[in-house]
């Protein structure tokens, strides 16, 4: 890109926000931040607000407008406050930017997500959920405004590196020629040793102690589940125009190989490094270029030795039901997100065991099959199906 873009941070107080934010800081001739927005940590958001000089946040309701306003203490004159939903699907179309980082938690994030993708920016994609919910619809629209679309999730990101490209992130419209397979890597989570069976009791805090990844708490649940690996798998799907045989998982404890591509003649390519998201991040930012991320170097021979083992099917029944999900239909997807973030809210608020959270995406997958359906050509349509999927599964499948 030409001169200082302009960059706006969907979820910036959150974990990708903040590790987006440390990469900017570092390159002040390339980037500075236009907008912001939070949902809950309304301090943070200020701190932020005055550290970069943002010119727009973007709040919830009036209430957090007050707190923002009361919070501030840039000296200088106040951003711009907008609030509420519709507002923030607007900052992401805003003229005024030309990078938008989708870093906003669960199926929340889509329309602000699509928004960015219709007004053809480029799109750092963090928010693994508004593809697995609305992947047919977002790739869609990134194919009609010529929007770059660069994948964040570190798995994603590395498949991108590993796949031959132009130096353009336009969407794929089949599979990369030559390539027979892609490899998600996965880290097992925190109980990649332990039965399913005997994961009854574990709490919120165990779940969300992830052995190589700081991130966020619904993440960190799903990644112990390997949930995540299932939304990743959909993921990757619809970033690579894949279908779900030639999509695989082997689990990689140290997570220092993020992805793989198999080609037709034998080769294996692989991107390696440290677990730190700032590495992704400045890829997107960057390319095509590479620039600084403050991520230390890659030491293989500290590293020692490098793992991978088959995920056995009935240790991760999460990951079974995402395969079962994405062979089933975009319906079954959403019914597969919305299901594992109902479970997992509930979880994290200690009203559901943690084994309890395949149960509710299961139940809520047969109640889904079961539906008639509607074609999901525009978001509404998206976020009825959405909607009434989560609507069963706390109805139903917590019970
Ligand atoms: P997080 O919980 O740390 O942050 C979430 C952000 O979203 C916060 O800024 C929060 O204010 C905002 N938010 C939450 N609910 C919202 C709502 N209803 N409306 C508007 N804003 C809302 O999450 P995270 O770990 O940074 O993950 C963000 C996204 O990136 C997720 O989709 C996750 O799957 C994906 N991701 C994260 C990592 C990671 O290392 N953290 C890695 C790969 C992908
Ligand atoms: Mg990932």
């Amino acid at each position: 890109m030409v001169g200082v873009a302009r960059i706006t941070i969907l979820g910036s107080t959150g974990s990708i926000g903040q590790s987006t934010l440390d990469v900017i800081a570092r390159h002040p001739d390339r980037f500075s931040v236009y907008a912001l927005t939070a949902h809950t940590r309304i301090d943070l958001l200020a701190q932020q607000a005055a550290s970069t000089r943002a010119a727009v946040v973007v709040v919830p309701d009036p209430a957090c407008a007050d707190r923002f306003r009361t919070l501030w203490a840039g000296g200088r004159q106040l951003p711009e406050i907008r609030v509420g939903a519709q507002a923030l699907a607007d900052t992401a179309a805003d003229p005024h930017c030309q990078i938008v980082m989708a870093a906003i938690v669960g199926a929340a994030g889509l329309p602000a997500a699509l928004a960015a993708a219709q007004a053809g920016k480029r799109v750092l994609l963090a928010n693994k959920e508004a593809l697995v919910a609305a992947g047919s619809l977002f790739m869609a629209a990134v194919a009609h405004s010529g929007a770059e679309l660069l994948p964040i999730d570190s798995e994603h990101n590395a498949i991108f590196q590993c796949l031959p490209h132009d130096g353009r992130a336009s969407a794929p419209t089949g599979p990369a020629p030559g390539v027979r397979r892609l490899i998600l890597t996965a880290s097992g989570g925190p109980f990649r040793t332990r039965a399913w069976s005997e994961l009854d009791d574990v709490t919120p805090e165990q779940a969300v102690a992830h052995p190589n990844w700081s991130m966020g708490r619904k993440i960190s649940v799903d990644s112990a589940t390997m949930l995540n690996k299932g939304l990743e798998v959909i993921e990757a799907h619809w970033l690579f125009a894949m279908p779900a045989e030639r999509i695989s998982v082997v689990i990689h404890p140290q997570s220092v190989v993020h992805s793989m591509v198999e080609y037709e003649d034998g080769s294996v390519v692989a991107q390696l490094g440290q677990p730190d998201m700032r590495t992704p991040i400045a890829y997107g930012l960057g390319f095509p270029d590479r620039i600084a991320s403050g991520v230390g170097l890659l030491d293989l021979a500290q590293c020692g030795r490098l793992d991978f083992e088959t995920p056995e099917p009935d240790r991760f029944p999460c990951l079974s039901l995402s395969f079962h999900a994405l062979r089933a239909g975009q319906h079954a997807c959403i019914a597969l997100n919305a299901a594992n973030e109902v479970a997992v809210a509930a979880f994290l608020d200690r009203k559901l065991a943690y084994t309890a959270i395949s149960r509710v995406i299961d139940a809520t997958l047969a109640w889904q099959a079961g539906q008639a359906t509607v074609a999901l050509d525009s978001l509404e349509a998206v976020l009825f199906a959405d909607q009434q999927a989560r609507t069963f599964a706390s109805q139903t499948g917590l019970r």
